[in-house]
């Protein structure tokens, strides 16, 4: 095995059925579980399936093996519910074949076929390929279809051999990536609805701390459930009373009636764990905790109350959630009116958010399916609510309020494949987080929170918004209209000139092209008016004529949306004459969107009802108008490409850059920079095109270097740089030259290197002098909870102006390496439309793949910065790298898991899992 400590760690995780369970790796204090579940816990007939009928004896020795001392190449792991084992996996490293482990599992009868087997191996699977096993091999018997389906099922290519009646499986770990990951999510999937039922759709409720005292939040959610006429029965806890607001009110949890599939929690914080273990105990299924302040002891004992209780839990510090499915009418909140029901999914972090999205929602008249408001997300996330609209057959449309992120990489995953169902939409909180200051590199000083931030909504194609308002306002169009065609060629048409030319500008700037429309149009409106886009219509249009216009222009080929501005002027003040009764006799769904702008309209957008029923939003500035429709035209660009395949970077090897970079860990602990030539192996190993680079530890290594490379003398350059260990930027401080020509020019240079840097001086590095090309920077760097972000820029000495730059998160797909490449500014540059020759996008594009392939499959290499990467027409060559490491343990982002909030964290400091 690797020096790598294999991270079997503690972790809980949710059964198909959406029951928590915890997963331990086995020791010692272990044996006499380990016993009972071979034992007691499986017939005969299950025994004799994993142990081949041998003799009485195996249950022991099962117990001997996996819970005697630790042993080097054994991975035992048990699953736990409370405190009962109820399965076990373990694989054991053979002699032969290398790197092959002997797996075997053991699953309690009465746990059958709910996904116990499967959880274990997930994360034996996980463990075993950060240890470096590349194989799990075991027999089974050719009648043990329970264990052949576990198989089938996992999502990895199986190889199957057959001998007298027993069947050799062997599972390759590294293969089948996308095929395993989607195998599990969609478990994941599974596992995540079932366990949110009854927190979305209880069919009982209790709420814990309801006082009798009129405005208290346990009053009030109280009152706003019965009120809201939920469907299930209703019953408060209150040691002081009988009865409160007409719900029948009992001491504790464990003397209601029935146990509630819901509790509410409204107790003081230092009740809280207490009531959540009563809670527990008593079988309740869900908590939303609305107390706020929990210390971390107390939050601590919540989160160890849920999970050995199974019961997932929103909050705390929440304002509740409301179900507005007829069959449930749950109205668990306090903050605002229980909303109609309708098709929009609303989930945000703060409450005062919430309410404001609530009640705009309200105003416009888009309903709500489903709210929760998650506080400060112990537990249920906005993850896990996509996940749930995904399913619920009632959600169109999710709104996310989202302030931090427990795991963006799981997140973006599933957002990634909701968003092809259904629209989401954000608001970005948190811009104006300083970015990285003193970043080392220029890749780093790129990867601001925001940047990040931004790659993730966008990778995920998520509907991300600056404002509440631009939230609300794209909302009301991707609700009403549909989606416009993916070049979002808009005509604008308005009954004033100078309004019109405004709002063209305001589809300009957000890159909504106006298409040139057919001068026969113009035979439809009055004199004087003018059919270039933007249309004027002038103010004399008569109704019929803008009703006859519209049905023309809906139809032109060219269009993909069309925004009409309209003033009322005095020729409209006749009600036949007005402009705007015009436009909402006509359908409100066209061939293509509409979007109205209404010049005197006092609120910035609200629902104009046509005279089919049909609804058409209405914007009180183009401004607002043009950036919803911007949104939907990139959510129709989505929807349109074709699901992209992961970059492609052939080629790497693996094994080389793994022990390079745990050779440097082992003698550097603390990490830090690379040195040149640590640096050039490791990028070699993943076919990045360092150029070569000659190390010299002095003035004659520098010149036999240069005449080495056979460049003196043959009209080619070298350049020479000095080096020293944690050296920043170098030309800046004169420990770069370039174009040396002659030996005598290598020598002088190299002296004054040794006179300018004195004893810091450690050698030099001598490369050939590249071609003139365009010069660019490629780099990642990795984020404790994102991961690692590719960045892309206008490099070489003009990096350190502020910033032509380009980011995606890793694993980059084909598509990210595409438009990464044509959003910068600099792209002309590239593809060679500004006079200079294209350079070889191919080479740049490898060059990006291969980096996140990198970063990808080392944590530790927190940051690369390629800088420049010099392109020409023939190729790619990077003159300048710099790599840090450090000790990262390795986190599978996808790996079925619960949250375990940092409040609740038990080693504060632990980063075996982010926050
Ligand atoms: P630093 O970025 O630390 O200042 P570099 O090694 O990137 O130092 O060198 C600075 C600049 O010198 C580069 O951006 C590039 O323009 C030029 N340069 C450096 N090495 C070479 C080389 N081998 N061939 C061509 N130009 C080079
Ligand atoms: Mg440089």
């Amino acid at each position: 095995m690797s020096t790598v400590h294999p991270p079997l760690a503690t972790a809980e995780a949710l059964l198909a059925d959406g029951t928590t369970v915890e997963l331990r790796p086995l020791g010692p204090d272990d044996h006499r579980a380990v016993l009972d579940l071979h034992a007691a816990g499986m017939s005969e007939e299950s025994r004799r399936m994993r142990f081949f009928g041998v003799s009485r004896n195996a249950p022991r020795q099962a117990a001997d093996r996996l819970c005697g001392p630790p042993r080097t190449g054994l991975l035992a792991l048990g699953a736990w519910a409370g405190e009962e084992l109820i399965g076990e996996a373990d694989c054991e490293l053979l002699d032969e074949p290398p790197e092959t482990a002997e797996l075997a599992l053991a699953v309690a009868d009465r746990w059958h076929h709910r996904g116990v087997a499967t959880l274990l191996l997930e994360h034996l699977v996980h463990a075993g390929r950060a240890a470096g096993i590349r194989f799990f091999e075991a027999d089974t018997l050719g009648g043990n279809h329970a264990v052949h389906q576990v198989f089938a099922d996992l999502g990895l290519p199986i190889e199957r051999r057959y001998a007298h009646g027993e069947v050799r499986v062997r599972v390759p770990l590294d293969e089948g990536d996308e095929r395993y990951r989607s195998a599990v999510d969609e478990r994941g999937r599974r596992a995540d609805v079932a366990s949110l039922a009854a927190l979305l759709r209880p069919a009982s409720v209790a709420v814990v701390g309801a006082s009798r005292r009129e405005g208290s939040v346990g009053r009030t959610v109280l009152t706003k459930i019965r009120q809201g006429g939920f469907a299930g029965p209703l019953r408060a806890v209150n040691p002081h009373a009988d009865e409160i607001g007409g719900v029948p009110a009992y001491p504790s949890v464990s003397a209601l009636p029935a146990v509630p599939d819901l509790a509410v929690l409204a107790v003081p914080s230092g009740a809280v764990p207490a009531v959540a273990e009563e809670c527990g105990a008593a079988g309740v299924r869900a908590l939303v905790v609305l107390t706020s302040g929990l210390g971390a002891q107390e939050a601590r004992r919540l989160m160890r109350a849920c999970r050995r209780h199974s019961m997932r839990v929103v909050g705390p510090n929440s304002l509740g959630m409301a179900q507005t499915d007829p069959a449930v009418r749950l109205d668990a909140e306090f903050g605002g009116a229980f909303p109609r029901p309708g098709t929009a999914g609303v989930a945000v972090q703060s409450g005062g958010v919430g309410i404001a999205l609530l009640s705009r929602l309200a105003w416009l008249g888009i309903g709500v399916s489903s709210f929760v408001s998650l506080g400060d997300k112990y537990d249920v996330s906005g993850n896990d609510l996509l996940q749930w609209w995904e399913a619920d057959g009632r959600t169109d449309l999710a709104l996310l309020h989202l302030e931090s992120f427990g795991n963006p990489r799981a997140f973006a995953r599933t957002a990634r494949r909701v968003t092809r169902s259904i629209p989401v939409l954000t608001v970005d909180a948190g811009r104006s987080t300083a970015g990285r200051r003193g970043a080392a590199s220029h890749t780093a000083a790129a990867a601001t929170p925001t940047v990040t931030r931004e790659a993730l909504f966008r990778q995920a194609g998520i509907t991300a918004t600056r404002s509440i308002d631009e939230l609300v306002e794209a909302a009301a169009l991707l609700h009403a209209q549909p989606l416009p065609g993916p070049r979002g060629a808009v005509a604008v048409v308005s009954n004033a000139g100078g309004i019109g030319i405004l709002a063209a500008d305001a589809c300009a700037e957000v890159g909504l092209e106006l298409p040139e429309l057919p001068a026969e149009l113009g035979k439809l409106l009055p004199p004087g008016a003018s059919v270039r886009n933007p249309v004027d219509t002038t103010a004399a249009v008569g109704p019929t004529e803008l009703t006859f216009f519209l049905r023309a222009l809906e139809r032109e080929e060219a269009v993909d949306a069309i925004l009409v501005c309209l003033v009322p002027t005095a020729l409209g003040a006749a009600p036949a004459q007005d402009p705007v009764r015009a436009l909402l006799e006509g359908p409100a769904r066209r061939r293509v969107p509409i979007a109205a702008v209404l010049l005197d309209q006092q609120v910035p957008v609200r629902y104009r009802t046509c005279a089919d029923g049909g609804v058409l939003p209405a914007y009180s500035d183009s401004v607002a108008a043009a950036r919803a429709l911007a949104h939907a035209r990139d959510r129709a660009r989505r929807l349109a490409e074709a699901p992209s395949v992961p970059a492609d970077a052939p080629d790497c090897d693996r094994r080389t850059a793994r022990s390079l970079i745990d050779g440097h860990l082992t003698a550097h602990p603390d990490g830090g920079w690379l040195d040149p030539l640590s640096t050039a192996d490791l990028l070699e190993a993943y076919g990045l095109p360092l150029t070569s680079s000659v190390w010299a530890r002095d003035e004659e290594a520098a010149v036999a270097a240069a005449n080495g490379l056979r460049l003196l003398g043959h009209e080619r350059k070298v350049a020479l740089k000095a080096y020293w260990p944690g050296q920043v930027h170098k030309s800046v401080l004169g420990a770069v030259r370039t174009g040396l020509g002659t030996e005598a020019e290598v020598r002088s240079t190299y002296r004054e290197f040794t006179e300018r840097f004195g004893a810091e001086l450690v050698g030099a590095v001598v490369q050939p002098m590249a071609e003139p090309g365009v010069e660019l920077l490629a780099g990642v760097v990795q984020d404790r909870i994102f991961g690692p972000l590719v960045v892309v820029g206008a490099g070489g000495t003009a990096a350190g102006v502020p910033a032509d730059r380009s980011a995606r998160l890793a694993p980059l797909s084909e598509r990210d390496l595409t438009t990464m490449v044509a959003e910068l500014r600099s792209a002309p540059l590239l593809s060679g439309s500004v006079g200079a020759p294209a350079v070889d996008l191919a080479a740049l594009r490898s060059v990006l793949a291969r980096l996140s392939r990198l970063a990808d499959d080392f944590p530790e290499l927190v940051e690369a910065d390629l800088n420049p990467v010099i392109l020409r027409p023939d190729g790619a060559v990077c003159v300048d790298a710099r790599v840090r490491l450090e000790r990262r343990p390795s986190f599978d982002p996808y790996l079925r898991r619960l949250r375990r909030p940092a409040a609740a964290s038990d080693s504060p400091g632990s980063t075996a899992s982010p926050p």
